[in-house]
């Protein structure tokens, strides 16, 4: 069996960290078993659905590195959805109701005073036309086939169909609710694992039984606890963190993967570089039922760790012309942001303001002077340079190194000074600080 898995966003607004986190899973899980991802875009709305939205979908998945291996609109498969329609009917499986909101409200507030479940009263017989109104129509459950399945993330899950209302399917202007065809087109494009939020267990519930009643196996499910907004003062309604917020920010989009793949997971959350990585450690088993709490600065700190780690390749293309592998491997572990790295320019490819040092620490940074240049530089010259000076002064600590990186960059903190002072080579390190020894 090829695992087929789809994402089915509606295409009303961009996508936030809930959809891309769903967007993501679904893909990881293809992915892990060499299966399909699809995108399908849930646009039967025709109303709320708009071109810029779903422009915007495919824009964000791309960044984020998500590409779908097939692509479904449902606003073209309205045909296929009217044969099903025509089929169900005839069975017996979909029946045309009169009612008008307000007497459906009316209907369940009086069962709710009773003290009864408001469930839809489905009448005995197929409800007359009423003069001047159109239909709209439901789709009847079996009240004798209970509902269950094993949900790969749930365990088990149980409905009585009895107590679940004949779910509305199409409007009385012939626009679909979502319900139907989504499983129609489910069964249609082989999807074989529907991953999605919990909020949809009880959608699932409804959508097995027309599934059995298409004549088809059901796909399985996973339904995910919900992300919610981590307390804290950065802490931002989740509806509005996306793609577009990711991208001011300046972060990288693995960075928000290595989270959202972690997040509410007994698996570690640590900065992976690359999807297929994050794919292979993938498992519904290792997913909790407790919401996932989801926190900006998390991804912030990943995004740093992962910049820490990145190789020169996966980021070349997006950095400036002046930093080579080298000069990359030197400064990425200054950096929080790839944009940072403009600011050590002057570091590594021109001079440094001189800085200021007190006597005691220019007097230091002139026996370093001296240090460095018998310094053997073809090993480690920053070990060695230390360990000298260590010895020689008896210094250790913020005391032997802050003076030694003033004097080398110029500022208090920055990338590790081991990789640097290499890069730099000997003449430039010594020269900066017999500079920095004469500064007053
Ligand atoms: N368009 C639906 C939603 O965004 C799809 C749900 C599903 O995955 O079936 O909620």
């Amino acid at each position: 069996m090829t695992v087929v898995t789809r994402f089915a966003p509606s295409p009303t607004g961009r996508l936030h960290v809930g959809n891309i986190r769903t967007a993501l899973h679904n893909f990881l899980f293809a992915a892990k078993h060499g299966g399909r991802f699809l995108l399908r875009i849930d646009d039967t709305d025709r109303e709320r659905s708009t071109a810029e939205a779903e422009a915007a979908i495919h824009a964000d998945l791309a960044w984020l590195g998500l590409a779908p291996d097939a692509v479904f609109r449902q606003s073209d498969r309205f045909d296929l959805y009217e044969r099903e329609f025509e089929r169900l009917r005839a069975a017996g499986r979909i029946y045309a109701c009169y009612e008008t909101p307000e007497e459906l409200d009316l209907r369940r507030k009086v069962l709710l005073g009773r003290g009864l479940p408001p469930v839809y009263e489905r009448p005995a017989q197929e409800n007359a036309p009423v003069e001047g109104r159109s239909p709209h129509w439901r789709f009847r459950l079996d009240h004798d086939s209970p509902i269950g399945w094993d949900d790969l993330i749930r365990g088990e899950q149980k409905f009585d169909p009895r107590l679940i209302s004949d779910p509305v399917i199409r409007r009385a202007d012939g626009s679909w609710l979502y319900l139907l065809p989504s499983v129609i087109d489910d069964i249609d494009l082989g999807v074989t694992h529907v991953v999605r939020g919990e909020d949809h267990v009880s959608n699932s519930a409804v959508q097995l039984q027309m599934f059995a009643a298409l004549g088809a196996d059901p796909p399985q499910f996973a339904h995910e606890a919900l992300l919610v907004a981590a307390e804290g003062k950065l802490s931002k309604r989740l509806g509005a963190v996306g793609v577009g917020e990711m991208q001011e920010e300046g972060l990288e989009p693995m960075a928000l993967l290595s989270l959202l793949a972690r997040l509410g997971t007994s698996q570690p959350v640590e900065p992976i570089g690359h999807l297929p990585e994050l794919a292979a450690t993938f498992d519904f088993d290792h997913f909790g039922r407790a919401p996932a709490h989801f926190d900006m600065e998390q991804v912030g700190q990943l995004n740093a760790r992962l910049l820490h780690q990145h190789d020169y390749a996966g980021v070349a293309t997006r950095l400036p012309d002046w930093v080579d592998a080298d000069r990359w491997l030197a400064l990425r572990s200054a950096l929080t942001r790839l944009s940072d790295i403009d600011q050590w320019h002057e570091v590594v490819a021109g001079d440094i303001p001189v800085p200021s040092l007190s006597e005691e620490d220019r007097t230091f940074v002139a026996a370093a002077a001296g240090a460095a240049n018998s310094t053997d530089w073809t090993a480690d010259p920053w070990h060695a340079l230390t360990n000298a000076l260590k010895a020689e002064t008896g210094r250790k600590g913020r005391a032997l190194f802050h003076p030694l990186r003033k004097a080398i960059t110029g500022q208090d903190s920055g990338p590790e000074m081991g990789p640097l002072v290499r890069l730099l080579g000997k003449e430039r390190v010594v020269r900066r600080l017999e500079v920095a020894a004469q500064s007053t």
